[in-house]
């Protein structure tokens, strides 16, 4: 990459970077992040590729805002502190107004989750953003896909199936009024991470997953980690207003259980502990495997009923 496109992301990109756990950042040949003495790192990477991940006409603030909340979100599933992240852009070319634009999507997301951009690299190619994520957990204690117990109660955060709306409406198949539209856009173009929600539930949840293939698939892969069947209620699914505008109650069943992109958290919960704000009961861990949707069998490739 020339050195004034380099200019341009590091004239960008370089003041995002400090942080309380940050000793060096983006300038030298490695970032140097600090742990406690009683934690451990945990990390996770995300590449997304425009047209492949994300539509090619989206406005460039939302792509970065985007990108690291998509990455951010496995930090919130684990219930990791975010410490810091790298960047690693390929461009077709230099566009200013893109990089500037871009640029501003990442800061809002580095000061909405506290996690600094420590480094990255940039190369020249296909329009590709790759999301690396650093967190920091307690030396004894992670919210894993496994450890979901036969009795407790099974959770989500938020509202199900909004992105999946947004994007059935970009593709032209359904026209919502225009509050609904500007909702549903939001939730698929600004998907937020679960970080807080994460951080009080470790400790408390005997297992969680952030739901970016859908609510079955994500719930599926509870299930199989912990060895335990996760029988969820239809009518129990939390729904926007937005998304129910939509009419059609089977449509919109389909967008809440198959639907990826919410980055909402799926947990389980021994019964009796108490429930964060803003989730809701939508089923429960029972002997077995796999996911039960009122009784019907999910075979994991494919829910039948549609
Ligand atoms: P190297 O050749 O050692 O990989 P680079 O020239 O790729 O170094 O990068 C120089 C510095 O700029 C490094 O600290 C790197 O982390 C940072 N950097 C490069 N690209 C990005 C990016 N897209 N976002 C954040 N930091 C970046
Ligand atoms: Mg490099």
């Amino acid at each position: 990459m020339p050195s004034s496109e380099f200019d341009l992301i590091y004239r960008y990109f370089s003041s995002l970077g400090a942080g309380p756990a940050v000793d060096l950042s983006v300038g030298d040949d490695c970032a140097i992040l600090r742990l406690e003495s009683n934690e451990r790192l945990a990390t996770s990477v995300d590449t997304m590729v425009e047209g492949v991940h994300f539509p090619e006409n989206i406005f460039p603030e939302d792509t970065g805002f985007r990108a690291v909340s998509v990455a951010a979100s496995d930090l919130a599933a684990m219930g990791a502190r975010p410490i810091g992240m790298t960047v690693a852009l390929t461009l077709p070319e230099a566009d200013e107004f893109w990089i500037n634009t871009f640029s501003q999507g990442i800061a809002q997301a580095v000061s909405a989750y506290d996690l600094p951009l420590v480094g990255g690299d940039t190369t020249r190619g296909p329009l590709t953003i790759t999301v690396q994520v650093m967190g920091a957990l307690p030396m004894d204690k992670a919210m894993l896909r496994e450890g979901a117990q036969v009795g407790d109660i099974v959770y989500v955060s938020g509202t199900l199936g909004d992105a999946a709306g947004a994007l059935a409406f970009l593709n032209g198949e359904w026209q919502p009024e225009p509050d609904a539209a500007e909702y549903l856009l939001d939730r698929f173009h600004r998907p937020r991470a679960q970080i807080e929600l994460g951080s009080e539930l470790l400790g408390n949840a005997t297992s969680a997953i952030d739901i970016s293939d859908g609510l079955l698939a994500d719930a599926g892969h509870i299930a199989s980690a912990s060895g335990v069947c996760i029988e969820l209620e239809s009518a129990a699914l939390p729904l926007s207003a937005a998304l129910e505008s939509n009419g059609n109650s089977d449509t919109v069943l389909k967008w809440a259980i198959s639907g990826g992109d919410d980055y909402e958290l799926c947990f389980t919960l021994p019964k009796g502990v108490s429930v964060p704000e803003g989730c809701t009961r939508i089923g429960q861990v029972v002997a077995g495997e796999g996911v039960k949707l009122d009784q019907n069998v999910d075979f994991e490739t494919g829910y039948q009923h549609f």
